[in-house]
């Protein structure tokens, strides 16, 4: 029977749905149980969230140790040079958050069209400022998706319907993903100019750190509105400050920045920006898909 060690908190459906496939499940009691490095042994797999350091004298010690499983988005806590090394297997659960970024995006969308966070500020000051926030439609704009992975085809897909034209920019080819979802392919100098609604779903990596600065800016029109819920530093962030005190640009919505928390406040206290603390995937449709696709994924490797 393969053997599975929950060294931090899923969901208990998962551990039941594991067990159920026939695995032997244990959940590791962090205070109780010594060590992960000694605990690991006699174990196939070990499910981790962000907590548990999965290291190369992790992977070592693991004298069964063929599989890892990452509950959640990000791997910076599992070496993964020592488990290609090992031959073990590393899996995350990237797909989880996809839709509820997704619809991030429009609530930030929405909200920049419609003044919603101007207008709900100035009514809880008992003012009536309907004349100061007229807003614009969605219908009939053109929206420019940066990086056309899972989360920037789910924008599209909802795009399309609201009645927007959707532009789309990738490194690799997109061609027949941009057939099937309606969409036009176009270089990141169109999306620039052409877009009413940018939105940006590309990693952050060297090639992305900075992507939207002061030239990219100057190419946008004057009433577009950015969205950024990737990764903080895709955007550059003063030329963005500078970007809407010139009118360069009508607004953005960040759900992601540099420093999270920001230790520069300025940016999120502009009234043209729509501020979110890194809320995009905190559902509980997305935290619940963690723990069902992480049991997926374990019982398809191991049952
Ligand atoms: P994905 O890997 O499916 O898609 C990313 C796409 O970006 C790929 O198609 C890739 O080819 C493209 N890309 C890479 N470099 C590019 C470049 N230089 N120019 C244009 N395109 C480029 O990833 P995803 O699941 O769609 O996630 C997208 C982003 O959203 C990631 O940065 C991820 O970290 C972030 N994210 C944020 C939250 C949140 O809570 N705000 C939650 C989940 C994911």
């Amino acid at each position: 029977m393969a053997r599975v060690l929950v060294a931090d908190p899923i969901a208990e459906s998962a551990i039941k749905k594991m067990t159920d496939a026939g695995l032997e499940v244990v959940v590791r009691d962090k205070d109780a149980d010594g060590p992960i490095v000694e605990q690991i042994k006699g174990f196939d797999c070990i499910v981790v969230r962000s907590a548990t350091k999965v290291t190369k004298e992790v992977i070592e010690a693991g004298d069964r140790l063929r599989l890892i499983v990452r509950a959640g988005v990000g791997l910076d806590n599992v070496d993964q040079d020592a488990a290609k090394a090992k031959g073990v297997k590393v899996m995350n659960t990237p797909e989880a958050p996809t839709v509820s970024v997704a619809e991030m995006v429009f609530a930030h969308m929405f909200a920049l069209a419609r003044n919603i966070a101007l207008a709900d500020s100035s009514m809880k000051d008992e003012r009536w400022e309907k004349k100061k926030l007229k807003g614009v439609e969605l219908w009939q704009k053109t929206l420019g998706v940066i990086g056309f992975g899972r989360i920037g085809q789910a924008v599209a897909k909802r795009a399309k319907a609201l009645g927007m034209n959707v532009i789309a920019y990738d490194v690799v080819d997109i061609d027949s993903i941009c057939k099937e979802f309606g969409a036009k392919r176009a270089t990141l100098e169109e999306i620039l100019r052409e877009a009413d609604y940018i939105t940006l779903h590309v990693p952050l990596l060297p090639q992305t750190k900075g992507m939207i600065g002061r030239k990219q800016f100057e190419m946008m029109k004057s009433t577009a509105f950015i969205i950024n819920t990737s990764r903080g530093g895709v955007i550059d962030e003063s030329a963005l400050l500078d970007a809407l005190n010139s009118g360069e640009i009508a607004g953005a919505g960040l759900d992601v920045f540099e420093n999270e928390p920001p230790t520069d406040w300025k940016l999120v206290k502009h009234p043209k920006i729509i501020a979110t603390p890194h809320l995009a995937s905190t559902t509980v449709e997305a935290q619940a898909r963690v723990g069902e696709l992480t049991a997926e994924k374990v019982i398809n490797e191991l049952a």
